[in-house]
């Protein structure tokens, strides 16, 4: 067996039929796409996954003692398990142009993970992935909640998103703190927003800089245009935004408060 390294957020999860049921929420249409597991471990989920996609599988862990123990396990997959950081690691070669992320994240550095995983949007297709509950109602939470955030925004415009199922710290070994969250992301139909994406993303990170202050004050080191913040919705706070909302916001500063609705 694998001893569990704390820092590399291992917990291995014990359940066959909970990694089951992680496995079975991939959509069907994923047999021709290539599927990316983060973190495997000890190979709990991937076992099933070998099932139904071994020849479009690629494993990525950090750590070597897993490493050797998927090889060990799993012979049939050689180099495609690799070890190394997924957040450092340029995997566009073994992946395509099209794939499927999924895995038991680990859960200190899971936002870190969905940042990458943004940048990569236009590759991405589908995510389904454990982690810690709390984050993952976050990242679901429809605007107008405490919970709603960064990464919310960011990936609602882009992913429609949906929480499957809570799965209890006592099946994992070690047990974690928290309760853990599965997820689905499915890629949305929309190949761009509809205004500046750079400016998007600043405008969002700007707002819930200081969540419990209007946007106004929030924005203020954008220095924002009068017109612009003369504005009604600058009233309001970053978490009472939709998607949408934020885009006509990034439009309407964009063009200094010009923009005719
Ligand atoms: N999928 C397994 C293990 C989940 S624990 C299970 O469900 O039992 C999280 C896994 O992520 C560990 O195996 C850990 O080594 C790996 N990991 C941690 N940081 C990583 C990183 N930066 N890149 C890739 N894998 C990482």
């Amino acid at each position: 067996m694998v001893k569990p390294k704390k820092h590399l957020g291992q917990h291995f999860l014990k359940d066959q039929d909970i990694a089951r049921n992680i496995v079975e929420a991939l959509s069907a249409d994923n047999q021709q796409r290539k599927i990316l597991e983060i973190g495997p471990g000890t190979g709990v989920l991937t076992r099933f996954l070998i099932e139904k996609y071994a020849d479009n599988l690629t494993l990525i862990d950090i750590d070597r003692e897993s490493i050797a123990y998927l090889k060990k396990h799993f012979q049939g997959l050689g180099d495609k398990v690799i070890e190394g950081d997924f957040l450092k690691m340029d995997l566009s070669h073994a992946l395509g142009e099209e794939y499927t992320v999924i895995g038991n994240f680990p859960y200190n550095i899971s936002s870190q993970i969905f940042f990458k995983i943004l940048e990569e949007k236009d590759k991405v297709v589908e995510v389904v992935c454990m982690l810690q509950e709390e984050v993952a109602r976050r990242l679901v939470s429809p605007p107008g909640n405490k919970d709603y955030g960064i990464l919310s925004v960011l990936l609602q415009a882009y992913y429609d998103m949906e929480y499957l199922f809570t799965v209890d710290a006592s099946v994992f070994d070690p047990p974690p703190k928290v309760q853990s969250g599965v997820i689905k992301l499915r890629r949305n139909k929309l190949e761009k927003l509809d205004c500046d994406e750079v400016l998007f993303k600043k405008v969002v990170k700007q707002g819930f800089q200081n969540r419990r202050k209007t946007l106004r004050n929030a924005l203020k080191p954008l220095n924002l245009a009068d017109e612009v913040r003369e504005q009604e919705i600058l009233n309001r706070r970053a978490e009472t935004l939709s998607v949408n909302e934020f885009v006509k916001l990034t439009n309407d500063i964009a063009s200094g408060g010009n923009t005719k609705v």
